[in-house]
């Protein structure tokens, strides 16, 4: 597989600055492929952690490639960027682009077995959309959850054991999961996605969202929680942050999912409905190399304020201020905020 051979490339690139785990193996049709994990950056727990997550879904590929192609800058600024290595001093960085192989070699939303990874975690919504939300009838209809009582598919064990170990062992981490398909937009959703009520750091998750704003004035995203669109059962950050929440020492996991709206590559050239990946992928080289470029200006600011979280996480008052600034911009229905 192309993203497969890509990475290993990249992970011998990177030399001995760049470790390379391998979470599991998974198979399809007598196929094994493993499940690639790349870490870089200090270990020390007193620092802040990085994640960078793609190819949930097997269909967008460009999520596999943006999280790739900033993979990718990292280990060729590695060579002579002084700048690179003070941040790997004070910070861990880890990467998951392929989290779904099996998905992304047969050209499948699921993994082989037919579970839509992203509601595969045992979290139930209130009230999710019908079937978009996530189904328990049928692994061939799309939004399969998994049959009840059957855990977790080892895809999403990966990436949650992966979250486990390099991220909620910090105390702050950031984690960034790309996606398409959704949209005209690029949006940046952060949790909930089984509820409309407010996360317990929704201060410190508006604090980066006006930092973003600042520091990329021109930016295009729109950040939002995942609920002002559709409630799902299963999401596997909801999951993971819920964790952090009660983790003891308690853990700061800011989960973001970077959305990118593809709907527009489809209006500007609408020949792409008419293939499967078209839906979800930029078709045009140029406009494939305009999407890539385009999201790594984010994703190295995503870095740089993990790294810096001490600098501009809000304290007392200011805490209080932007919690009370996110409410508003946010959760209009009082009774939703607990
Ligand atoms: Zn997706």
């Amino acid at each position: 597989m192309r993203e497969l051979r890509t990475l290993e490339a990249l992970i011998e690139r990177g030399g001995s600055r760049v470790e390379r785990h391998c979470l599991g193996e998974i198979d399809v049709g007598g196929q094994r492929l493993p499940l690639l994990a790349v870490t870089m950056g200090n270990p020390d727990p007193n620092v802040p952690s990085v994640g960078f997550f793609g190819g949930v879904h097997g269909l967008e590929r460009i999520g596999a490639e943006v999280v790739m192609a900033y993979l990718a800058q990292l280990v060729s600024r590695l060579r002579w960027d002084a700048g690179l290595h003070w941040l790997l001093d004070s910070l861990r960085i880890v990467f998951m682009p392929l989290v779904n192989p099996g998905g992304l070699l047969r050209g499948t939303r699921a993994n082989p077995q037919g579970v839509d990874l992203m509601r595969n975690a045992p979290v139930e919504a209130a009230q999710a959309v019908p079937l978009l939300g996530g189904q328990r009838l049928a692994a061939w209809l799309p939004w399969y959850r998994g049959a009840v009582g059957s855990g977790m598919q080892a895809e999403s064990q990966a990436l949650c054991g992966l979250v486990e170990r390099e991220l909620l062992s910090h105390a702050q981490a950031i984690a960034v999961d790309c996606h398409s398909g959704f949209g005209l937009r690029d949006r940046i959703w952060f949790p909930y996605a089984h509820t409309a009520r407010p996360i317990q750091h929704l201060a410190e998750i508006h604090a980066l969202c006006e930092l973003l704003d600042e520091t990329l004035a021109q930016h295009r995203y729109v950040f939002e929680p995942q609920s002002r669109q559709y409630l799902t059962h299963g999401d596997l950050w909801d999951h993971l942050y819920l964790q952090a929440c009660a983790a003891a020492p308690r853990r700061m996991l800011l989960p973001l999912t970077l959305e990118m709206g593809s709907w527009l590559w489809v209006k500007k050239n609408p020949r792409q409905l008419f293939s499967r990946l078209g839906m979800f992928n930029p078709g045009l080289p140029h406009r494939r190399a305009r999407v890539l470029r385009q999201h790594l200006g984010w994703l190295d600011f995503i870095t740089r304020a993990a790294a810096s979280m001490p600098r501009w996480l809000p304290l007392g008052d200011a805490r209080a201020a932007h919690e009370e600034r996110a409410l508003s911009r946010w959760y209009r229905r009082p009774e939703l905020v607990s």
